[in-house]
């Protein structure tokens, strides 16, 4: 099939649906306990897309549009009732040959066995610190890190391939760096590190707080000798970098200090419906109007197709002139 080319001549390829807007914890960088308390305003059953829905749009950007990954996310996707059903549908798709799951991982000790068995194949497990106190004042809940850990096992146990994401923040967690690098090079699981985004319009983002890949770099590979390694395939979001003494990986995602606009393949399904053609984008096409109303995949075809050849978004590489425009939060769309 012939890629469709948005703009700036990128194909889509990965498809990130997030399944819910609600979360267990309240990360202080995503879902701030301030604005997303008791009284807010999440989506209910209806505002959400079914998974029938989800299946019917997955399969057109499968077959139509050429996207080969999905990642599940959120919120928190494990939140989402009976999600191995969904999971289950979304491996029968024709041309879709990778299925992954972003989570804070509490509940993958319920939910790791029945995803593996409904098709996926790969988890990455957030987690920003290995102090206890640290984690508890940071996930806004005071949930203890035992419960990740215990995630992580599952995952492991179920056979699922595992990465670690931590968001650093300077001044909050950047000297859990060093600590979250020794015990992932231990346990044998790939750790990326995420420089803090200023995505959505309640984190309270500020530049400073940015440890920059530049850093991260500097400072792991003053303690243990690292080596850059070229991607894997285009479009690969994280800068990867092997451990000199062999003993594994480590990755980057630097958003803010070396955008990576210029390969971007990924388009985001929010919870609600809407697509989104950029994480930093300030409003999405709303999807489910149009497949609540029409039943011809033919003319849902030509509408994507539309969309994403009519895609110009480079939010990080124009950070400086776009900042204070308004965003969709995190929460809605995922990572
Ligand atoms: N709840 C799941 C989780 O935390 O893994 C999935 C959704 S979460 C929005 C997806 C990823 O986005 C997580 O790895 C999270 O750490 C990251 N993230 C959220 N807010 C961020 C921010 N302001 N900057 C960088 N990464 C962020
Ligand atoms: Fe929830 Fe994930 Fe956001 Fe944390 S990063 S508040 S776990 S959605
Ligand atoms: Fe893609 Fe937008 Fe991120 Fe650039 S800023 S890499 S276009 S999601």
């Amino acid at each position: 099939m012939d890629s469709i080319l948005d703009k700036r001549h990128r194909p889509l390829r990965d498809l990130r649906i997030s399944v819910t807007d609600r979360c267990n914890f309240r990360c202080t960088y995503c879902m701030p306990a301030e604005i997303f308390g008791p009284d807010y305003p999440f989506l209910n059953k209806e505002e959400l897309l079914s998974f029938e829905e989800i299946e019917q749009l997955a399969t057109l950007f499968a077959k139509d549009l050429g996207v080969v990954k999905i990642r599940i996310t959120g919120g928190e996707p494990l939140l989402r009732k009976d999600l191995p059903i969904l999971i289950e549908k979304l491996s029968n798709i024709p041309g879709i040959e990778d299925i992954a799951m972003t989570t804070n991982g509490t509940l993958l000790p319920v939910y790791a066995d029945k995803l593996k068995k409904a098709g996926l194949q790969r988890v990455t497990i957030s987690l920003d610190s290995l102090n206890p106190d640290r984690f508890k004042q940071m996930n806004g809940r005071n949930i203890s890190i035992q419960k990740v850990f215990d995630g992580i096992e599952a995952a492991k146990k179920a056979g699922l391939a595992i990465k670690i994401n931590m968001v650093v923040q300077k001044g909050v967690n950047d000297q859990d760096v060093l600590p979250m690098a020794a015990y992932f090079k231990k346990a044998g699981h790939v750790l990326r590190f995420i420089e803090f985004m200023d995505v959505g319009n309640t984190n309270k983002w500020n530049l400073e707080h940015v440890m920059t890949k530049k850093e991260i770099i500097g400072l792991i590979d003053s303690t243990f000798p690292i080596k850059p390694e070229p991607p894997q395939y285009p479009g690969e979001v994280a800068n990867r970098f092997f451990y000199q003494d062999g003993s594994g990986e480590i990755g980057i995602i630097s958003s803010v200090s070396d955008a990576f606009c210029g390969t971007c393949n990924r388009a985001r399904l929010s919870a609600r419906g809407e697509l989104f053609t950029c994480l930093f984008a300030s409003s999405g096409f709303d999807l489910k109007r149009v497949i609540r109303s029409t039943k011809d995949n033919e003319e849902i075809k030509n509408i994507l197709k539309e969309l994403w050849s009519n895609r110009d978004d480079q939010y990080s590489a124009e950070r400086e002139q776009k900042k204070d425009q308004k965003k969709v939060e995190m929460s809605y769309i995922g990572g």
